[in-house]
């Protein structure tokens, strides 16, 4: 057993900023490290509990902090292979370990003598003397045991577990499902003319990616994870639009005749359920009460009044564009009804009509090693005085992924950013942001490792990788979410970074999606990959034009998925929902959302965010931090923009406080005052 030894997540990392020793970690690593990495942390945690000494902050508080570190390491390494360069290895190893982790998660949220200390410690705050971070540290980890059953009577606290172990292994399985149903129902394409509408670059790659299937001589289109696919703005046949948007929307609802292996219709019933029936174990009514409890939003209500208050204007603006694009098809004398296949084609239509803008006509702008230095990385530096350098020479976890050191204006070091932004069959869908190495002073660890993921198409060999539209703004968001993790300073290992709650997350992220279009930073990054030209005035004028065109559609499909999280998070332990299509249809008919030209941004079989993703009764979220973001983007463009000065005021009082404080009290801190609703109304035109 060689690997116990000289497993690598014995001991931190050597390399620069604690980097995981990529080149030496193997699959053979991983289960023995999660074991040892749990037996460890029980043991530290018994030691904090059997001693007999009077509890302490420091010797329960701290020593908590303190523990779980073997664990960490090797979680943080595995979890970012298992999402972005997964393998049957790290699938099965998931499913396997998900219900030791919720045990051991259990073992320690539910052991009586760690909650009587934390909250005799709890009881005695105001004598303690402790500062504001470590006052916090106290409130939130009574906070979260409470709510995690630490008071339940022993019988309680047994189905509690069996509750959560189960919905461990349910909620994997639906990830399972769901990446396996995103590969087969991938749509094959027989004749390139089929294809029309697509790019070359676009084209071959299909190819290419039929070919690494051994479909030679055919094309291939991946399917991407919310149900609209970017090439139905594109593809000019009808049927391949019908059929493209069919194949994303069949995810998960397959029970063919190998046994309905890939049916996520069960999990959802099952999964949600078994939430409302641990909830009212918890004394809340609903899931979305209890998960609510503890975000900024304290309660359903107070998410359905936002959502309930922009849906009908968002249905209302939808029909609008609706009407406009179904005259286009009548005066082409297309003699069809919209559908939802074509909503993105005639966008892209009267989007050039109307505001001549082709958004196809924008890629040649829009570089992927261009975007990233010169825009994403250089509106960094203008706020916050950053520097990214590549270092080819540190590896990551795979070929693709690119390592850079951060460094501020005095030269010192904040950590590496590690950018891995191809599609490939092994990563999930979707984009997002994680730490490898997270900062903390307790910890000794002042410097971090963060990670941003794509979703990008790799372009066939030798082209250049040209971004969409919506590409640019995903990598400026989860670049902001990067940012958050860079920027952050905690003594606390727990408020490290991006830790802080989920419906406020969002918000560093969305905000740093402004720069994207600002002028100075546009001036700099958006250059044509063969002349080198900038972008025309003209056309960056028309984009901040029609930056309000198709809002009614995006929100109402966001909205939908919103209230349909919500609405399967409201159901009592008492209901059993037995037909997913019908209570879906129930749900976003209730609410108005259900016009079929505009199907919900993902429907419950492939809605991860909400029954694998850590987003249940949260997708809530993105809107919610967005009144946030709107309200601060204001602030900026009142305050002179991209400005250091600006830059170290958000940083000061926002991103670089991290999770060490309540984050409302941090917005009041930045913005002078709570935030306004005005500023997303606006933005969104649901006035
Ligand atoms: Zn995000």
């Amino acid at each position: 057993m060689a690997s116990t030894v000289n497993n690598p997540f014995f001991a931190r990392s050597t390399l620069p900023y604690q980097l995981p020793p990529f080149a030496s970690i193997s699959d053979e690593h991983y289960r023995p490290a999660f074991l040892q990495g749990m037996t460890e942390q029980l043991a530290e945690v018994g030691a904090i509990t059997h001693t007999a000494d009077a509890p302490t902050f420091e010797n329960t508080l701290v020593a908590l902090e303190r523990s779980g570190q073997t664990l960490s390491r090797v979680a943080e390494v595995f979890f970012n292979k298992s999402s972005s360069d997964s393998s049957y290895f790290t699938n099965d190893l998931e499913e396997e370990l998900a219900p030791l982790l919720a045990a051991h998660a259990d073992a320690m949220r539910l052991d009586p003598a760690l909650y009587a200390r934390i909250a005799a410690l709890h009881a005695q705050r105001s004598d303690l003397e402790l500062n504001a971070e470590s006052l916090y540290l106290l409130d939130r980890y009574f906070t979260e045991f409470t709510l995690a059953g630490a008071g339940l009577s022993d019988d309680d606290k047994q189905s509690l577990r069996d509750f959560n172990s189960r919905l461990s292994t349910l909620t994997t399985r639906f990830e399972k499902n769901l990446l396996a149903d995103t590969n087969e129902l991938a749509l094959v394409i027989d004749d390139v003319a089929e294809l029309d509408g697509l790019t070359d670059g676009e084209i071959s790659a299909a190819a290419e990616a039929a070919r690494e299937r051994q479909l030679d001589g055919k094309y291939l289109i991946s399917l991407v994870l919310p149900t609209s696919h970017p090439y139905l703005a594109s593809l000019t046949n009808r049927g391949v639009r019908e059929r493209l948007l069919a194949a994303s929307r069949a995810r998960g609802i397959r029970s063919d005749d190998a046994g309905a292996a890939s049916d996520n219709r069960p999990l959802v019933i099952e999964i949600t359920h078994l939430r409302a029936q641990r909830a009212r174990l918890l004394g809340f009514d609903s899931h979305a009460a209890y998960v609510t409890a503890d975000e900024t939003a304290k309660t359903p209500g107070a998410v359905w009044d936002l959502l309930g208050r922009l849906a009908p204007a968002a249905a209302r603006n939808a029909s609008v564009e609706q009407a406009d694009l179904q005259a286009v098809i009548d005066a082409e004398g297309g003699g069809f009804e919209l559908a939802a296949w074509d909503w993105a084609f005639y966008t892209e239509k009267v989007r050039r009509a109307k505001y001549d803008v082709d958004t196809a006509a924008m890629r040649p702008y829009f570089e992927l090693g261009s975007v990233l230095a010169n825009g994403v990385f250089y509106a960094a530096h203008q706020l916050y005085g950053l520097t990214f350098t590549a270092r080819p020479d540190l590896v990551g976890w795979h070929p693709e992924s690119r390592v850079f050191e951060v460094t501020t204006e005095d030269g010192s070091a904040l950590g590496l950013y590690i950018g891995d932004f191809y599609t490939r069959d092994s990563k999930r869908g979707g984009a997002w942001m994680n730490a490898l190495v997270a900062q903390s002073t307790l910890l000794g660890t002042e410097t971090t490792v963060v990670c941003n993921n794509l979703n990008v198409s790799k372009p066939a060999a030798g082209q250049p990788t040209l971004l969409t539209y919506d590409q640019v703004t995903t990598l400026f968001h989860e670049f902001g979410h990067a940012l958050h993790g860079l920027l952050a300073r905690a003594t606390y290992p727990k408020f490290s970074g991006t830790n802080v709650y989920r419906d406020f997350v969002e918000f560093p992220s969305q905000v740093n999606e402004m720069w994207m279009l600002w002028p100075e930073v546009l001036a700099n990054y958006a250059r044509h990959y063969q002349t080198g030209e900038a972008m025309p005035q003209q056309l960056v004028d028309r984009i901040q034009a029609s930056s309000a065109f198709n809002e009614g559609f995006l929100t109402s499909e966001y909205l939908a998925a919103a209230l349909l999280d919500q609405a399967w998070h409201r159901i009592d332990a008492d209901t059993t929902v037995t037909d997913v299509a019908r209570f879906e249809a129930d749900a976003l008919a209730s609410v108005g959302l259900d016009n079929p030209a505009v199907p919900t941004r993902y429907a419950s079989t492939y809605f991860a965010h909400t029954f694998s993703g850590g987003y249940d009764a949260g997708y809530y979220s993105y809107i919610w931090s967005e009144v946030l973001d709107a309200d601060t983007v204001e602030w900026f463009k009142e305050n002179g923009g991209l400005t250091r000065a600006n830059g170290d005021r958000f940083r000061d009082r926002l991103l670089g406080v991290g999770g060490t404080t309540d984050p409302l009290e941090a917005y009041r801190h930045w913005r002078g005052r709570d935030a306004e609703l005005q500023p997303l109304l606006d933005r969104r035109g649901l006035n």
